[in-house]
């Protein structure tokens, strides 16, 4: 399972009665994106969490494909910034604390851990792989990436 099939909106419930409909409590579930957070419901949302929804909308689900939202870019976008956080510094329970902050969703913690784990270990496979081809560029580029997911 992807990391992003384990991130749920918080106040799940709540919102569901404030939209009147329910949807299920995984962010990126299909229903979600299209309920929640490209609905025609926001205006029934209270103020917070509108504009919580709304900054999800504009970081997450800003592209022009045709399948949108369900194009995979909403996904790729969100682990870019998992790994932006943990790059700058963050561990997995801050890390779950700011995308609560950011976007009301949440994570399990020991979650985060093992997608930071699978990243820095693809991450590896990429240089040594890379290494073995004679691919300078591409090895030293994972080694930088990796650095900065373990410091
Ligand atoms: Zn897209």
């Amino acid at each position: 399972m992807a990391i992003t099939d384990k991130i749920y909106v918080k106040n799940h419930r709540q919102l569901a009665s404030q939209l009147e409909t329910s949807f299920p409590k995984g962010a990126f579930k299909g229903a979600t994106l299209d309920i929640l957070f490209q609905g025609e419901g926001l205006a029934k949302l209270d103020d917070a969490s509108r504009d919580r929804v709304l900054e999800f909308a504009e970081d997450f689900m800003d592209c022009d494909c045709q399948a949108a939202p369900h194009c995979g870019c909403p996904e790729r976008k969100f682990i870019g910034y998992l790994l932006e956080l943990r790059e700058q510094g963050l561990g997995p329970d801050a890390i779950v604390d700011v995308m609560t902050d950011d976007y009301m969703l949440y994570a399990y913690p020991g979650d985060i851990l093992s997608f930071l784990d699978d990243s820095v270990r693809t991450l590896e496979a990429i240089e040594t792989l890379a290494g073995v081809d004679g691919e300078r560029e591409v090895e030293r580029e994972a080694g930088e990436r990796r650095n900065h997911l373990v410091r």
